[in-house]
């Protein structure tokens, strides 16, 4: 991660890298801020200068050995700790569903990186989403830390200083941070602790009385209404509504957009398919369906099919005059009251079963085409009636 790929915070920045050609750099550090802000990011851009072999004037190069093994997380001198179910970041015991079955001996790393690198703002509820977690609790252990002191005792692989990012500090359990209390106060030369949290309230006193602080300010609206504009198609004024929904959380931005964009290629794509279903002329509906299997996945499928039970859920609300359709837009509102004519008490049962049945039908690898035209043409029958 270079300095150059984060949002906004060139004060920040500035006073890291002055840190650096200094030669004043504090070997334990806690990035503190709202999450969203992008502590993570910065912590790993500040490290990843550090370790450069060719470190320009206000960034690392990007390019170097060192680099291109930071943009990964995979530099060998790097370390990072973060919570995990049970606490150990060695293996994926104690989590539950699909994960457990993936790819044994694949360690929590790969997931960390594998969030980092499509959204280095991620919060902690990505991070159990990713895991699957649903109720227990992660937390760094005792055996995280006996990781970070045992690793601290061999030599460095490539640079001339170790890394370690301890990512959400607040779960450190209090039963294991004597372990590491020592070290942060007199750790080995040339060994850097850059610790993150959100929650900065729940860090252990004697870990904050160790560390030097780095407050991470919220991104201003500025900066992030310049950021929606330069990377998604959205106006000012869309920008700004959008920035004042997320509180300022460049996090929750990223999801508001990529969600939205989403449930807008749905509804395009539903009101197409439900007029070619209404007629129904088979060889059009063939044709549409080939043309939207070209770019379309499993996952996308399903998406649909989920995207068609909600609109039959929206269509009964509107059917019984409920005000829950005041967040839509314009359009789908024009759409869902027109298709709530077809839509009644007798027939939404029968048409949620088969949104529901093709769903698990592509969930058991049937083929997306074949269920996609007998779902119209099921539908075409129930609306009918
Ligand atoms: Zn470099």
């Amino acid at each position: 991660m270079q300095f150059k790929n984060i949002i906004g915070h060139q004060k920040i920045k500035k006073q890291l890298i002055n840190t650096v050609n200094e030669n004043r750099i504090s070997h334990a550090q806690l990035f503190f801020g709202q999450e969203g802000s992008g502590e993570l990011a910065l912590a790993v851009a500040y490290a990843q200068y550090i370790c450069c072999e060719n470190k320009q004037e206000d960034d690392s190069c990007g390019v170097c050995n060192s680099c291109v093994k930071y943009e990964k997380l995979a530099h060998p001198d790097l370390q990072l700790v973060f919570p995990t179910p049970g606490g150990s970041n060695k293996t994926k015991t104690g989590i539950k569903g699909n994960k457990a079955k993936d790819n044994a001996g694949a360690n929590y790393y790969t997931d960390f990186r594998d969030l980092f690198i499509s959204n280095p703002y991620f919060n902690i509820d990505d991070w159990h989403d990713k895991l699957e977690i649903k109720n227990e609790q992660p937390i760094i252990n005792k055996d995280d830390c006996k990781d970070i002191i045992s690793n601290l005792n061999l030599k460095t692989y490539e640079s001339e200083y170790r890394v370690v990012i301890i990512w959400m500090v607040d779960k450190l359990h209090y039963a294991a941070a004597p372990k590491i209390l020592k070290t942060l106060e007199e750790p080995s030369e040339k060994t850097l602790f850059l610790l993150i949290t959100n929650n900065y309230d729940d860090v252990l006193n004697t870990i904050i009385s160790r560390t030097q602080m780095i407050k991470v300010l919220n991104h201003t609206s500025e900066e992030l209404v310049s950021y929606i504009t330069n990377k998604y198609t959205k106006s000012e004024q869309e920008a700004k509504k959008i920035v004042k929904l997320s509180n300022n959380n460049i996090n929750k931005i990223i999801k508001l957009i990529e969600n939205s964009e989403d449930t807008e290629e749905l509804f395009e794509s539903f009101r197409n398919w439900m007029r070619l279903c209404w007629k129904p002329n088979v060889p059009e509906l063939v044709e549409w369906i080939d043309e939207i299997g070209k770019s379309w996945g499993r996952e996308k499928f399903k998406s649909f099919f989920e995207y068609g039970l909600e609109i039959i859920r929206l269509c009964l609300l509107y059917n019984n005059k409920n005000n829950n359709l005041l967040n839509l837009d314009n359009e789908e509102l024009d759409f869902i009251s027109k298709f709530s004519a077809f839509i009644n008490e007798h027939n939404n049962i029968a048409l949620s079963e088969e949104f529901n049945n093709s769903y698990t039908y592509i969930e058991r690898n049937a083929s997306a085409k074949i269920v996609m035209l007998d779902l119209s043409l099921k539908v075409h029958s129930i609306i009918k009636k």
